[in-house]
């Protein structure tokens, strides 16, 4: 998309009622407000007090924290957008938002990098055991002789979904020397297959042949539990598999049983079924690594995300997109 910027579309503002209801960048609230929006900042609301006055407003932006069910839409009255400053929409019901002529739109550009860049550290983050070697010196213990590491170069890296993230880990893996497998229900293009001299499989031999296997899916119905215990039986045993996409993508409790039974060699997961997942029992296996939802947690992530809903906002109401 080509943007124009909001200071040469900026010849009127308007006076449409913007509620945010997460924490976002501040350039988000800026860009609103040089456009004459009136912006309600509103980061800790509850969805009760959202119900009772959606109606007030006319755009609403969230990030992950707030959902967005049919009720809400509902009583959202005069409601034109919808945003998220993010990529999944899995928090917004977007049938509902259809039904009501709403307009829903995301920021697919602003994760991309942030995503894949978590995903190299989690790899590697595996293959040399860092939290568990840190948590050994933090309780005392001095685990050089445990700590037998693998290298990334070399090994294979199936990706599951090569959209936006799953094409920027395959770039930057490929610059570790990895060789790089690609599964997507639709064409990968050409030229990046080429660029990357990506194998392109189906899901049964990428899951057979990879050390490690990268999730990268939207969460749909056809991807809940995607990955469960049939096909978790399919992989190496000492296969790694690391999810930053979405908690219902893989099984959880299938995940817990290959692992704990040493069927698979580790995991490293950034999303959960449920969220916030503290006393979860993957935190009871030391070949895991759990981090909570901070993939796009950088502020290169949330800057662009912000600018991008900004100006796409902006864009909106002056009918140019
Ligand atoms: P994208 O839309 O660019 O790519 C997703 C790809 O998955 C598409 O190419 C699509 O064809 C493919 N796909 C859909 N169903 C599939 C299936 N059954 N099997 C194989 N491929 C399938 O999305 P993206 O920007 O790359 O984001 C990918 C995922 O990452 C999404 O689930 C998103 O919600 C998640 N995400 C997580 C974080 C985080 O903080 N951890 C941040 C941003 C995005």
């Amino acid at each position: 998309m080509n943007y124009i910027p909001t200071h040469i579309l900026n010849i009127m503002g308007f006076d449409d009622s913007v509620l945010i209801c997460d924490e976002v960048d501040p350039v988000l609230n800026k860009i609103l407000n040089d456009n004459g929006l009136k912006v309600t900042y509103d980061p800790t609301i509850t969805t009760e007090k959202i119900l009772e006055t959606v109606s007030n407003y006319n755009i609403i932006i969230v990030r992950s924290r707030t959902t967005i069910t049919k009720e809400i839409i509902d009583k959202a009255t005069n409601c034109k957008i919808i945003a998220r400053v993010g990529v999944g929409l899995d928090n917004i019901d977007q049938e509902a938002a259809k039904a009501k002529n709403i307009r829903v739109i995301n920021a697919v550009e602003g994760a991309m990098n942030a995503v894949a860049e978590l995903v190299l550290g989690l790899m590697l983050s595996l293959a040399r055991q860092t939290a568990r070697a840190d948590r050994g010196i933090r309780s005392g213990k001095w685990l050089k002789k445990e700590v037998m590491g693998t290298e990334l170069r070399g090994k294979y890296l199936g990706i599951v979904g090569m959209g936006n993230i799953g094409k920027r880990l395959g770039r930057l893996a490929k610059a570790l020397n990895m060789n790089i497998i690609g599964y997507d229900v639709i064409p990968i293009d050409e030229e990046f297959s080429k660029e990357v001299g990506l194998m392109k499989a189906d899901l049964s031999t990428l899951l057979q042949s990879s050390d490690y296997v990268s999730i990268h899916v939207p969460l749909l119905d056809s991807t809940y539990h995607l990955i469960d215990a049939q096909k978790i039986s399919t992989m190496k045993k000492t296969a790694k598999i690391i999810n930053t996409s979405r908690g219902g993508v893989i099984d959880e409790d299938a995940l817990y049983d290959a692992l704990k039974s040493g069927n698979l060699g580790g995991a490293a997961l950034d999303v959960f079924e449920k969220e916030p997942a503290i006393g979860h029992k993957l935190a009871e296996l030391e070949n895991v690594i759990l981090t909570p939802h901070i993939g796009a947690q950088t502020k290169e992530a949330q800057s662009l995300a912000a600018n991008v809903i900004g100006e796409k906002i902006i864009q909106i109401l002056r009918g140019v997109i």
